[in-house]
């Protein structure tokens, strides 16, 4: 007979558990200062937070970091639960020196690995918080022809412990045959300086063409084109984010003007797991088999 156990909601609850729990993620900002870090990460999360309220007045956007600073914030969407951890670091140009804003960075990934590692081999295996940084979005100047010498250092310091994720900065100020010159400049200086970057992972043969249309999309946009802001303009009778300029609108929602939401959907949605998986499966890993060999020595 068709007797019933139950066992077939099984995974099912775990997956619910896993969503009542909610996701952690962590992302970090790291660039020269004044590229629009902080105005991006407002862009890609904070806009919902202000939907119906004030947007956040000019001082607090052009507050300038000069600390590591951490911002948490929790997101909902369909009953799951995002919390959104966003460390924004100093740009180089206002940290002391260039090798003290890498040690400023390292520390930090470093440490919550540690934490990691020490809550791990405790008690209260069950409860962990996780705080690595599952991805670092690595703004690149618009204004150069490609990587700087800060740049390569930067992003072959951190390349190993943390999934990096190339962004031009500011791309309206770039023609599209301009923008077009510095991706393949900028991949092809990655590729000859061997700096590992995030690897998207292929796409699985059984997706549907819509899906597999829009992975080649993404992988073809890297390094993202992003432009942030967080001024609302009006156009046509319609609310627009963009940067209003005297010929026209750059709209930061447009995938015809800039990468900012491949970016967004990819951070938040399609590559989030990976972006975790990898963190843990293999830069946490690294950290763990360098942390037990220098304890053995
Ligand atoms: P951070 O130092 O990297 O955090 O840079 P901020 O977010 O503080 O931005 C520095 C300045 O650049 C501010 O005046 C921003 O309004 C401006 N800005 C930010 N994003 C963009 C962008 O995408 N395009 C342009 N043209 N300006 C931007
Ligand atoms: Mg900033």
């Amino acid at each position: 007979d068709d007797e019933y156990i139950g066992f077939a909601t099984l995974p099912e609850q775990v997956h619910r558990k896993a969503v009542r729990r909610g996701f952690d993620f962590t992302l970090m900002v790291v660039g020269e200062s004044g590229l629009g870090k902080s105005t991006l990460v407002n862009s890609l999360f904070l806009s919902d937070l202000y939907n119906d309220r004030e947007l956040p007045s000019v001082k607090d956007q052009i507050e300038r970091t000069v600390n590591i600073e951490k911002k948490q914030l929790e997101i909902e969407e369909k009953g799951v639960r995002l919390k959104l951890t966003i460390v924004d670091t100093p740009g180089f140009n206002d940290a002391i020196n260039g090798e003290n804003s890498h040690k400023t960075l390292l520390d930090y990934v470093d440490e919550q690995f540690k934490r990691y590692l020490d809550d791990e081999s405790g008690l209260n295996r069950r409860n962990i918080i996780d705080n690595r940084v599952h991805c670092c979005l690595y703004f690149i100047s618009p204004y150069g022809h490609g990587l700087r010498q800060i740049d390569v250092q930067t992003m072959k310091k951190l390349h190993n412990k943390v999934n990096i994720v190339p962004l031009i900065a500011k791309a309206d100020i770039l023609t599209a045959q301009e923008l077009r010159r510095m991706k393949n400049r900028i991949l092809q200086e990655i590729d000859e300086y061997g700096i590992h970057i995030y690897e998207f992972p292929d796409c699985d043969s059984d997706e549907d063409e819509d899906f597999k249309q829009q992975d080649k999309e993404l992988k073809a946009s890297i390094p993202f084109a992003v432009v942030g802001c967080n001024t609302v303009v009006e156009a046509g009778g319609k609310k627009i984010r963009g940067r209003a300029y005297p010929w026209g609108i750059v709209e930061v929602d447009n995938p015809n003007h800039c990468d900012f939401v491949r970016l967004r959907q990819m951070l938040i949605s399609t590559h989030m797991q990976d972006l975790k998986d990898v963190t843990s499966d293999v830069h946490y890993e690294n950290y763990r088999a360098m942390h037990i060999r220098t304890q053995m020595t």
